[in-house]
């Protein structure tokens, strides 16, 4: 099972993708609430893999990505990304993220993408 750090301005985004992990028997460590709170927290608490929602205020999903991955090249990170971001999703290919998760939020979906990061 796998320690989470969830990276979203949204708090109801937060509470479901929670709700999910938990329910699957993963922990979720830490929340953030924007791109400079999730790269603080990144941080401090060290996660198993890090979800990082894209479109987020002060650091968006993007720019956190690219501060995380420079203080752990080997950091796992799942963007949340939302219909009609696809030209973000490629910039977060080439930033390092490991996979993607579409809201709304489907329960297999995420548990699954979570296994593939952590195999
Ligand atoms: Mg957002």
């Amino acid at each position: 099972m796998a320690k989470i750090l969830i990276v979203d301005d949204s708090r109801t985004s937060r509470k479901i993708l929670r709700e999910i992990l938990e329910d699957a028997g993963h922990t979720i460590i830490g929340e953030a609430v924007d791109g400079e709170d999730g790269y603080i927290k990144y941080q401090e608490l060290k996660p198993d893999v890090v979800t990082l929602d894209i479109t987020m205020p002060k650091l968006d999903g993007i720019e956190a990505l690219q501060l995380i991955r420079k203080f752990d090249e080997n950091a796992k990170a799942i963007m949340i990304t939302a219909a009609g971001q696809k030209d973000k999703m490629v910039r977060a290919v080439k930033y390092g993220a490991a996979e993607f998760i579409t809201k709304p939020y489907e329960a297999s979906d995420v548990l699954k993408v979570i296994d593939q990061v952590m195999a």
